[in-house]
């Protein structure tokens, strides 16, 4: 079954990214045919710094190989490495009514809140159909938010595939119920907009820094409190097994300790579990070209599959050779 994800290079990865995507994409690349890109194209539609997308490209790229993603397992590969994707791109343009467009929701959100409408941010679920199809992709994992432009994308294949037969893989969108939404320090969900987020790869005193400022209620310190309305327990369960939890919960009932305390224990549970990937990291940061070659070698297959793909379909709508 072959997967697809793209990732979006926008900077530091959090705590919420992390338990609500990349963790999924660890177990999936030993289960399924996973192909993951780097969306840098897609970054264009927001991103108008040159240097700083380039550098995110990279970075992106040295997390996710950091945090455990196997590139002998999956196909991973920078977006615009792949060229084919944007002629795809263009010819589906043609099969994609206004008014699928018009209808979108995250364009409609992006501009009630004010951000300036270009034709890029407008198109964008014309390039995710591109993404999606030119790899014949048969699952795509998506937050809710995302499932209309999956069915976009069904849209689209289906309209062409009426014209020219069954060129493309009409995929299917996989919500996964079972991934919970990480609390951020003030026990909204946590995300980059908001600023309430635990980065992976922060330093030690920028941890403590967050872990500190983590909302508690005012139980003093001698009295019982309560775990589960407590966003600090809620953060440590992420990384504890069973057993540890129940530890930390009869900990939290005893009354005795105060929230100083269960915080530092939290802010060794994150230290600790993140230690292999900190070491991963900087040691990429120093190989940056292996990193490079890692992205050459998807790109490859990745253009591989493309070329074949876009042979087939210039012939198709008429274009010469
Ligand atoms: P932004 O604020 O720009 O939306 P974000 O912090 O929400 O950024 P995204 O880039 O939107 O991060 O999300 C990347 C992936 O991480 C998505 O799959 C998303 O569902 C997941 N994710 C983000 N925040 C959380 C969270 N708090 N809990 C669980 N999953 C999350
Ligand atoms: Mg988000």
């Amino acid at each position: 079954m072959r997967v697809l994800t793209g990732i979006q290079p926008s900077g530091a990865l959090h705590i919420g990214n992390y338990f609500g995507a990349i963790k999924q994409m660890i177990d999936l690349q030993e289960k399924s045919d996973l192909f993951i890109f780097i969306a840098n194209y897609h970054a264009l539609t927001s991103l108008k710094d040159g240097e700083a997308l380039k550098h995110n490209t990279l970075d992106a790229a040295i997390n996710f190989l950091s945090l455990g993603i196997d590139h002998t397992k999956v196909t991973f590969w920078a977006q615009s490495d792949v060229k084919e994707v944007l002629e795809l791109y263009w010819i589906l343009s043609g099969y994609t009514p206004m008014g699928l467009l018009e209808r979108a929701h995250s364009y409609k959100d992006k501009v009630a809140k004010g951000i300036a409408a270009n034709h890029s941010l407008f198109s964008y679920p014309v390039l995710m159909a591109a993404d999606i199809l030119l790899y014949d992709s048969e699952v795509i994992p998506v937050g809710k938010d995302q499932i209309q432009h999956v069915e976009i994308t069904r849209d689209i294949a289906i309209k062409f595939n009426n014209d020219f037969g069954d060129i493309f893989k009409v995929p299917e969108f996989k919500v996964d119920e079972n991934v919970a939404t990480v609390p951020g320090l003030d026990g909204a969900k946590m995300s980059k907009s908001y600023g309430n987020t635990i980065d992976i790869f922060c330093s030690e005193k920028e941890l403590k820094k967050a872990t500190s400022r983590i909302v508690t209620d005012s139980t003093p310190m001698e009295e019982p409190k309560n775990p589960f309305t407590c966003n600090v327990y809620a953060l440590a369960k992420l990384f504890l097994e069973n057993d540890e939890l129940e530890a930390l919960k009869v900990r939290y009932q005893k009354g005795g300790e105060g929230y100083g305390h269960f915080k530092a224990y939290l802010n060794g549970l994150i230290w600790d579990y993140f230690a292999p990937a900190r070491e991963k990291r900087a040691y990429y940061v120093a190989h940056k070209e292996e990193v490079i070659a890692i992205l050459d070698e998807g790109a490859a297959k990745a253009r591989h599959i493309a070329s074949a793909k876009m042979d087939m379909i210039r012939n198709l709508v008429g274009i010469y050779r």
